[in-house]
C-alpha cells in the first residue's frame, strides 16, 4: 500500500509538536514563512517516514494528513 503524506503549510503555526513526537526524526521547521507569517514544518527526511500518523494525531491544527494513494488501474 502506498501512502501520500501531505502538509497544509498555511494551516501550520510552526509549534513543533509534530517534530518532537516523530519517532524517525523526519520533520523540521522551515526557514520560509507561510501566508500567516509562521515557519511551517516540512519533511526534511521523507525517505524515513513510516506513515505511523503520530504527527497527524498530535497536530492541534490538523495540518498533517496521510492518505492512501489511488490504486493504479491495472488493465
Ligand atoms: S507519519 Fe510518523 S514517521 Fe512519518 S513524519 Fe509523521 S510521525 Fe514521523
Ligand atoms: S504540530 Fe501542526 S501546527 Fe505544529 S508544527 Fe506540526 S504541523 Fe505545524
Amino acid at each position: 500500500m502506498n501512502y501520500v503524506y501531505y502538509i497544509d503549510r498555511d494551516r501550520c503555526k510552526g509549534c513543533g509538536l509534530c517534530v518532537a513526537v516523530c519517532p524517525k526524526k523526519v520533520l523540521e521547521i522551515s526557514d520560509e514563512v507561510n501566508t500567516k507569517g509562521y515557519f511551517p514544518v516540512y519533511q526534511a527526511h521523507p525517505e524515513d517516514c513510516v506513515f505511523c500518523a503520530t504527527c497527524c494525531i498530535m497536530c492541534p491544527d490538523v495540518a498533517l494528513t496521510i492518505t492512501e494513494a489511488a490504486e493504479e488501474m491495472a488493465q
